[in-house]
């Protein structure tokens, strides 16, 4: 009987267990993992057509490599993109898809409330080469239009933004960008593969720290630059990753493909839980605000509806002082204190001495960033568990603080 089943036609979850999947002659039910850095030729004219393209197969481990091919194939079916390279980690990807876009003499966008990392490539490391960025307020589509200038290049989006899980509207700012000739990047890994396709929104470039929800479970490093535009993955990225060296290691590629398997259970899981103790949190006395995506007072619950099919797994809630924060943290007995994210282990850390301490006072406040604000990843335990772990220790937020 003919096969005519289409990967492009299968449902999420099809495609997370069995997108790319490419078997060896052994015929193993799991992926294989190669880890292997080179590969011989059958002949000299074989290596010569491999180095030259004509002929498919694997040359070098920095280039390419079986078991990350899976990984890659896999992702790009899940994110509706033509192109997928696997990096090491979240920040090679996005340091890869920014350079390979910019030169000197360029201009950057991006908004200013962003990963710690994404910051400082854009603050401190891109202007040393001679590219100037602006930060903006991310909501504000006025101040990405009046930031253009004739070099702007590229545009860099984190919706849901950390710590504070702003949202920008994709759409809406992918067209100012258009307009303006440049490029959108899009840090897609608050709202995940799952709850939103920037590519399908308007972005031309997406980026995911695959050590986040795709690993899931606190392994290993990861991350992926995907696109449509071939011709753009021609030109600004297949030899920047091919001679720079931010290749995926397949051992990570392997976990990452396990983790890929379950990436749809988990996620829904997780953000239904987010979603049970935003509620919670919003509602309790020591809490000033409480910002989640999935819920109808987020200040951009509406850009949420059109854009974004679920609210993620990170909630973010402000406790008025360090004082309140620091006592919420220290009274958590199953949540971790910890700054990664989109683990089955649920974790909260206070941003402004953590992951954003780097930031300058004046644009953390800028961002509304203040001492009182806890950022949490929530995970797989039971919520009712969470919900009593998180509710004694917001009690004890405001005994101990003031
Ligand atoms: C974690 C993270 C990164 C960096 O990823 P690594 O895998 O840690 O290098 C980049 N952007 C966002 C939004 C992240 O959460």
């Amino acid at each position: 009987m003919a096969k005519d089943e289409k990967p492009e036609d299968w449902e999420t979850a099809t495609r997370l267990v069995r997108g790319g999947m490419a078997r060896s002659e052994h015929g193993e039910i799991s992926e294989a993992l190669y880890l292997t850095q080179s590969f011989a030729y059958p002949d000299a004219a074989s290596a010569n057509a491999r180095f030259a393209g004509d002929a498919p197969g694997f040359i070098y481990q920095r280039f390419g490599n079986p078991t990350t091919q899976i990984f890659e194939d896999r992702l790009a079916l899940l994110e509706g993109a033509k192109v997928c390279r696997a990096t090491a980690s979240g920040m090679s990807a996005v340091d890869a898809a920014l350079r390979g876009l910019l030169k000197a003499g360029d201009h950057l966008v991006a908004g200013r409330a962003l990963f710690g990392s994404c910051r400082w490539i854009c603050a401190e490391l891109l202007p040393r080469y001679g590219v100037e960025t602006t930060f903006v307020d991310a909501t504000d589509l006025s101040a990405w239009k009046a930031a253009v200038r004739p070099n702007t290049v590229a545009f860099l989006i984190e919706s849901p933004a950390n710590p504070l899980l702003e949202i920008t509207d994709i759409p809406a700012v992918c067209a100012i960008a258009h307009e303006a000739g440049a490029k959108v990047v899009v840090d897609n890994v608050f709202a995940t593969p799952i709850f939103q396709k920037p590519l399908e929104l308007g972005a031309d470039v997406v980026v995911y720290s695959a050590t986040k929800h795709i690993d899931g479970q606190g392994r290993v490093l990861g991350g992926a630059i995907l696109l449509n535009d071939e011709e753009l993955f021609e030109k600004a990225y297949k030899d920047l990753l091919r001679h720079t060296g931010p290749a995926m290691s397949p051992f990570n590629s392997w976990v990452l493909l396990k983790g890929l398997e379950t990436l749809d259970l988990r996620v829904r899981r997780q953000a239904q839980t987010a979603r049970f103790l935003a509620d919670i949190v919003a509602a309790h006395k020591n809490v000033a605000a409480c910002a989640y995506p999935g819920r109808p007072d987020h200040p951009q619950a509406a850009i949420v509806d059109k854009q974004m099919t679920g609210g993620g797994s990170v909630l973010a809630f402000d406790l008025g002082s360090q004082e309140a924060a620091w006592a919420f943290l220290d009274a958590l007995q199953i949540v971790d204190i910890s700054n990664n994210l989109g683990d089955a282990k649920s974790m909260a850390t206070h941003p402004a001495t953590t992951t954003h301490r780097s930031v300058p006072e004046a644009e953390r406040l800028a961002m509304g960033l203040t001492a009182g604000w806890v950022r949490m990843s929530v995970g797989l335990e039971g919520q009712n568990d969470l919900a009593r772990d998180v509710t004694r220790a917001l009690d004890r937020a405001r005994a101990n603080a003031r």
